[in-house]
């Protein structure tokens, strides 16, 4: 009987396993763009498959796989394809899943530049074409995180690390035990992760001192207290909801001058800079501290992929190690002073693959292109008796209202369940709206006639329930 040793440097050798991979995908990404967008009822009811004890003995790879492709591949939610506009997502550029692909071969660990050079050298060169694509100041460094949640969280710790030690207090060394107080300002809109970050940061939830925001959930300038040296000040590129933006250019202005710390984040909005059509947006954002800003989302690289970007290197250094100082390992980059961790995978190749082969107009034109897409969606589905779009459609979001929230709700429910596309719902200024982000590269025109005539066909059921 062979080893286990003998059994995986046999599956190694042959490359069964590889072939069977490939196989795989090439069949799922032939279908995924004709498939129900969101799986069957039946699909996830067979992953009941999973619920088992682990046996005791090692089974072949290819049975592994087997499960997988049989039983995994069918409950994947369609995000690969043109239809799927739920949360604020994103597909992938062919490239940059290739790329991740051939990087998960590699298996490289990107802590340290000694561990893997080629993941440093690919780090290094995307933090230089993300400042220039972004137009930040030439001092920004960038930290290669798992998403804007961590983007956000090592942005505002930057700014806890300046501010406090600006004030002659050592927060790694002292905590926040009797530190000075450092204020929070931000606007009623924020994201719940910049929430989650500042009670991770010990900041305290509490403390945030909330500026009014306008009817599309922009930060009101006139409404913002007086901000100083001591407040960490929280700006967004992009509502989750309705896309907007905040009005960088005066607000950052004004905390220049107070000499506030500001962090924008810019999950998918940040990459409205990218777009000649729609920089008008970010107009100013040059001027802020740090920047959290996501591959996964806008740009389309595959998951997962977020960037902490921020002014002050040393700021953001010192924050991530307890060290407090710049320690320099070797004279190439060393990835993990810029991260939380310190062993991480090398998602900057699939990032760099996914920038490379897009280039600069590439990106414009994708990022362009959401935007021109969400236009037809709010054009296409104004026109139709019984929607409304209360958004300004600025970016690449929709917002969608029925004649009442039980309408909103019951519409939406049966737009789930034909599957033709997928979209979530939310709250907007107290009511339900059905929520309509359009990230993917392959949204096609067809797709949004196809996905506005989805939305007609369910509201015109539940209005024929309703009469009954
Ligand atoms: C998605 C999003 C986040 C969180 O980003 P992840 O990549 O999911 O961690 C934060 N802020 C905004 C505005 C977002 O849209």
């Amino acid at each position: 009987m062979k080893s286990l040793q003998q059994k995986m440097f046999g599956e190694f050798a042959s490359g069964n396993l590889n072939d069977k991979v490939n196989q795989a995908n090439k069949e799922y990404l032939k279908i995924i763009h004709q498939r129900e967008v969101y799986p069957t009822d039946e699909a996830v009811q067979k992953l009941e498959v999973f619920d088992e004890e682990l046996q005791n003995s090692s089974i072949s790879g290819e049975e592994v796989l087997n499960r997988l492709i049989e039983f995994g591949a069918p409950a994947t939610v369609a995000q690969l394809g043109g239809r799927y506009f739920g949360f604020v997502n994103g597909n992938a550029v062919p490239a940059g899943l290739a790329a991740k692909s051939l990087a998960t071969y590699w298996d490289q660990n990107s802590a340290m530049h000694v561990l893997s050079p080629i993941t440093s050298k690919l780090e290094t060169v995307a933090e230089r074409w993300l400042k220039d694509l972004f137009g930040l100041p030439d001092s920004t460094a960038a930290g290669f995180v798992s998403g804007t949640s961590a983007a956000n969280l090592c942005g505002l710790a930057a700014g806890r690390f300046r501010i406090l030690q600006r004030a002659g207090w050592d927060v790694n060394e002292n905590g926040l035990n009797g530190s000075p107080k450092i204020r929070i300002v931000a606007g009623k809109d924020a994201h719940s992760t910049v929430l989650k970050a500042i009670g991770i940061l010990g900041l305290g939830k509490a403390n945030i001192e909330w500026v009014e925001v306008d009817d599309q959930g922009r930060m009101i300038p006139d409404a913002l207290p007086t901000l100083d040296e001591m407040t960490l000040l929280i700006l967004q590129a992009g509502n989750v909801n309705s896309g907007s933006f905040d009005p960088f250019n005066k607000i950052c202005q004004k905390a220049n001058k107070a000499n506030a710390w500001v962090h924008i984040d810019g999950a998918f909005g940040l990459w409205a800079q990218a777009s000649n059509e729609l920089q008008y947006l970010t107009k100013g954002i040059g001027l802020a501290d740090s920047w959290a800003v996501d591959g996964h989302k806008t740009l389309n690289t595959p998951y997962d992929s977020g960037i902490v970007l921020c002014k002050d290197k040393d700021a953001l250094v010192s924050a991530l190690h307890m060290t407090g100082s710049y320690i320099v390992v070797s004279k190439e980059r060393d990835g993990m002073f810029y991260t939380p961790e310190m062993s991480r995978r090398a998602r900057g190749i699939e990032l760099w693959a996914t920038m490379k082969f897009l280039g600069k107009n590439g990106i414009d034109e994708m990022v362009t292109g959401l935007h021109h897409r969400a236009k037809q969606f709010a054009t296409e589905i104004s026109e139709i008796n019984g929607f409304h779009v209360p958004n300004d459609v600025v970016f690449n979001q929709v917002l969608i209202q029925c004649d009442s929230d039980e309408l909103t709700a019951k519409t939406m429910e049966l737009i789930q369940h034909y599957r033709d596309c997928w979209v979530g719902g939310a709250m907007w200024k107290g009511k339900k709206v059905i929520r309509v982000s359009v990230c993917s590269w392959a949204t096609t025109e067809e797709d949004i006639s196809i996905s506005v005539k989805s939305f007609e066909k369910a509201l015109r059921e539940v209005q024929s329930l309703e009469s009954v």
